[in-house]
C-alpha cells in the first residue's frame, strides 16, 4: 500500500500528493537549534551557533543565518539562548543492568558506610524481607576490613540474621561478605577448599569468617536466585534514564552478566533505547585452562545485534584488584603482610599462552575485546596478547581494550600506542579516594600513587576512553565529575584531600574529547556518533555552562538541561 502510495504521487493531479509531509521534502528540516555556543569536537568547525536536524541526523551545522534556510512550517525551531551544548557522552565501561539491580532490588549502602550504618541498613531490609529470603546488598569499602577491626566478619552478620541468608559486594564487585545462613546453603564450611584464584578468608581456627575473595565469591553465582529478565530490563531502563539525565547518549556493557545482549536486544525490539548502547559477550570468570567456544560467541553475535545494539564485543578477565585482597597482578611484590609474605605479586586467572590463543582467534573473527587487567604484570600480559594478535593476523584494525590499566610499567606505555591498544580508564577514580587509600596499603603510598598515567598516554600517542565502571567504586554514572577529575586529579566530591600524580593530568578538551569520540571509537561508532557534524545522528546535549570557560573545579557541578538521542529529547528523568 506504501508503494503505490508513493507511485500514485509521482502524478502532481492526483489529490491526494498536496498532503506530502513538509518533512519528507529533502530542504526542510525536522528541528533547529539555534542561538547556542555548541562544541563540536570537530577540527574545522570547533564552535557553531546552529545545527538543522532531519530524521535523526545532522544536514547541517554553522551560524543561526545558515541554518535559517533548512526552517519550513512544520519544524521546530529551539532557541538554546547562548547556552553550550556538545555531543553527547559516551560511557564506553558501565555496568548499567548489575547497576540498576542494585539500585532497585537490593540493600543499598554507601562505600563509606560505617559497620553501625550497615547494621542499621541491613536491619531494615531484613525487616522487610520474609524469612528465608536472600539478601543481597552492598556495597562495602574497600579497605572496610582494614579500617574497621570487626571481632568476626562472620558474626557481625549473623547478629543481624540468621533467618536471611546475607550476600554483600565490596565496592570493586570482586570480592564478598556473607553470613552463617549462606555458607550452610553454599556448604561451605572448615574442610571447604580454596577454589582455584579464589580465597575463603578464615579464623585462626581455620573457619571460614565470612569474607570471600574473588573465585571464593563466585561460589554463590549459582546458588543465589537469578534476577528474572523482567527485572533485568527494568534495571536497564532504570539506568538508561539516569545516564540520559547526565547527558550519557552511548554506553558499553563491559560485561559480568551474561544476558545482557539478550535484554538490549529485547528492549530495542520494542523500541524503548534512548542511547547506542554496545554489550560485550561475557566469557567465564576466573581460572580456565580450555579456549574459549568461539563458534557460541559467533552465534551470539549474529543473534543480538539490533540498530540502537552493538554485539561486537568480548570480555576476558585477567585479575582482579590491586586493593587488600591483592588479587591484581604485579611486576614487583605487594607490601609484605601475615597472609602474602614479602614476595607476592597477585595472580592472572589466565596463562598468557591461553589468552594469546583466544586472543588472536576473536581477533581474527571481527571482536573487539576487552580484557580486565588491574595490575602492571596483567597490563602488560594483555599487551603481549594483542602483540601475538596483530603478528599472527597481520592487522592493527581492532582498537582492543585493557580495562583498569591503571598501574602501566614504563617500560610497556609506548606499546599502547605502538599497537594500537586502549587504555579504559575510569576517571572518577583519578583523585584521592577511599578505595586509593585501600591501595595504599597494599602497594604503598609512593608506587600507589603512580595510578593512571594519563598525559603519557595521550603525549606517546595511545588512544583512552572512559567509563564510569558503576556500580563499581562510584554512586552513579555522573560523567561530570570524571571530567573534572581528569582535568584537576582532585576529588571533586571534595570528600578526600590531595592531588594524585598532578604530572597526569589533561585539558579540559582533551578530557572531553577522551569522552566523546573516544567512547564513540569504543563503540565502533565514531562514523555516526562523537561529534556534531552533517550526516552524523543528532546525539547533542545541553548545559548550564560553558565547560570551556568556567574553572575546572565547577565540571563536576554541572547539570544537564536537555538530553537529545538520534534529533529526539530524552525522557527527563525523576529517579536519580
Ligand atoms: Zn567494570
Amino acid at each position: 500500500m506504501k508503494r503505490l502510495l508513493s507511485l500514485l504521487c509521482l502524478s502532481p493531479l492526483f489529490a491526494g500528493c498536496s498532503s506530502l509531509p513538509e518533512t519528507a521534502q529533502s530542504n526542510i528540516a525536522d528541528t533547529i537549534l539555534i542561538n547556542g555556543q555548541i562544541y563540536t569536537m570537530e577540527a574545522d568547525a570547533t564552535w557553531v551557533e546552529a545545527v538543522a536536524i532531519r530524521d535523526g541526523k545532522y544536514i547541517d551545522v554553522g551560524s543561526n543565518n545558515d541554518i535559517q534556510k533548512w526552517v519550513g512550517s512544520s519544524t521546530e525551531v529551539i532557541n538554546l539562548d547562548g547556552a553550550f551544548a556538545m555531543p553527547g557522552i559516551n560511557d564506553a565501561h558501565i555496568h548499567p543492568i548489575m547497576g540498576g539491580v542494585k539500585t532497585l532490588f537490593e540493600c543499598n549502602f554507601s562505600f563509606t558506610a560505617t559497620p553501625e550504618d550497615i547494621a542499621r541498613r541491613l536491619a531494615e531490609c531484613t525487616n522487610a524481607t520474609p524469612q528465608g529470603e536472600w539478601l543481597r546488598g552492598g556495597q562495602f569499602g574497600s579497605g572496610f576490613f582494614e579500617k574497621h577491626s570487626l571481632e568476626s566478619p562472620l558474626r557481625f552478620l549473623d547478629v543481624i540474621s540468621t533467618e536471611h541468608p546475607i550476600f554483600l559486594n565490596d565496592d570493586s564487585g570482586h570480592n564478598a561478605w556473607v553470613n552463617s545462613a549462606a555458607l550452610k546453603i553454599a556448604g561451605i564450611n572448615k574442610e571447604t577448599e580454596n577454589p582455584d584464584g579464589g580465597t575463603i578468608v578464615r579464623d585462626e581456627n581455620g573457619n571460614p569468617n565470612g569474607v570471600l575473595l574473588e573465585n571464593a565469591a563466585r561460589l554463590f553465582d549459582s546458588i543465589i536466585p537469578e534476577v528474572t529478565q523482567e527485572q533485568m530490563k527494568a534495571a536497564f531502563l532504570h539506568s538508561m534514564r539516569m545516564a540520559n539525565s547526565y547527558g550519557i547518549t552511548g554506553l558499553k556493557d563491559a560485561g559480568g552478566l551474561e544476558s545482557a545482549p539478550v535484554i538490549l536486544h529485547a528492549l530495542d525490539q520494542e523500541n524503548l533505547l534512548t542511547l547506542h548502547a554496545a554489550a560485550c559477550i561475557r566469557t567465564p570468570y576466573g581460572s580456565r585452562d580450555t579456549l574459549l567456544d568461539y563458534d557460541s560467541i559467533v552465534a551470539e553475535r549474529s543473534k543480538y545485534q539490533t540498530p540502537n545494539v552493538h554485539v561486537n564485543f568480548v570480555k576476558l578477565f585477567l585479575d582482579g584488584v590491586p586493593t587488600p585482597a591483592r588479587t591484581a597482578a604485579m611486576v614487583h611484590p605487594y607490601l609484605p603482610d601475615e597472609k602474602h609474605g614479602d614476595k607476592y605479586t597477585g595472580f592472572m586467572h589466565l596463562k598468557s599462552e591461553l589468552l594469546q590463543k583466544d586472543v588472536i582467534e576473536l581477533d581474527r573473527l571481527g571482536f573487539t575485546i576487552k580484557i580486565h587487567a588491574a595490575g602492571d604484570n596483567s597490563t602488560r600480559t594483555a599487551l603481549d596478547a594483542i602483540e601475538a594478535a596483530r603478528i599472527a593476523n597481520g592487522t592493527k584494525l581492532r582498537r582492543h581494550e585493557i580495562a583498569h590499566a591503571g598501574y602501566i610499567d614504563p617500560a610497556d606505555l609506548p606499546r599502547f600506542a605502538e599497537l594500537n591498544a586502549v587504555a579504559d580508564f575510569s576517571p572518577y577514580l583519578w583523585h584521592p579516594s577511599p578505595i586509593i587509600e585501600a591501595i595504599y596499603t597494599a602497594l604503598g603510598e609512593e608506587r600507589g600513587e603512580k595510578y593512571w598515567p594519563t598525559r603519557d598516554l595521550l603525549d606517546s600517542g595511545a588512544h583512552i576512553l572512559a567509563g564510569s565502571d558503576w556500580p563499581a567504586a562510584v554512586p552513579d554514572a555522573n560523567p561530570w565529575v570524571g571530567i573534572e577529575a581528569s582535568v584537576t586529579r582532585a576529588d571533586p566530591r571534595g570528600l578526600s584531600e590531595g592531588i594524585l600524580w598532578p604530572e597526569q593530568a589533561i585539558s579540559v578538551s582533551e578530557a572531553l574529547e577522551i569522552y566523546t569520540m573516544g567512547g564513540a571509537r569504543a563503540l565502533l561508532l565514531e562514523e555516526v556518533t562523537g561529534s556534531v557534524a552533517v550526516g552524523k545522528f543528532a546525539d547533542l546535549i545541553v548545559l548550564d555552562r560553558n565547560l570551556l570557560e568556567i574553572p575546572p573545579y565547577d565540571i563536576g557541578d554541572s547539570t544537564v538541561l536537555h538530553t537529545f538521542f538520534k534529533g529526539k529529547k530524552t525522557p527527563t528523568n525523576t529517579t536519580n
